[in-house]
Order: C-alpha cells, then sequence, then structure tokens
C-alpha cells in the first residue's frame, strides 16, 4: 500500500463520519449529532447555557 492509498482511506473515513441531525434528520458537519439549528439540544450545550445565565444572574 502506498502513501497515496493511505491518505485516501483515512479521506473516506473523515467523510463516512458525516452524520444526520437527531432531531431533523439534516445531515450534520464534524460527525456532529445535531445540526446547527438543533444543536442546543446536546447535553453539553445546555449545560453550558445553563452556567452562562446563572453566572448571568449573579453578576446582576
Ligand atoms: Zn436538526
Amino acid at each position: 500500500m502506498t502513501n497515496a492509498t493511505l491518505r485516501h482511506r483515512v479521506a473516506d473515513r473523515l467523510d463516512g463520519e458525516v452524520r444526520q441531525c437527531l432531531e431533523c434528520g439534516a445531515p450534520t458537519e464534524e460527525g456532529k449529532p445535531f445540526c446547527l439549528w438543533h444543536v442546543e439540544s446536546m447535553p453539553y450545550v445546555a449545560q453550558l447555557q445553563a452556567r452562562l445565565e446563572r453566572a448571568v444572574e449573579s453578576a446582576a
């Protein structure tokens, strides 16, 4: 196997990691389980937002 073949195989693998949004089925980038519109459904984003809201409340 040549280096070029290896590179092609890696590229194929990365392409294969594209997923669909769990909410609406739209194709997502970087293998994310949610599209741009539903990325807020991701638990870690919700946690970040909750933390942000608490920080804003305590600063007010
Ligand atoms: Zn979606």
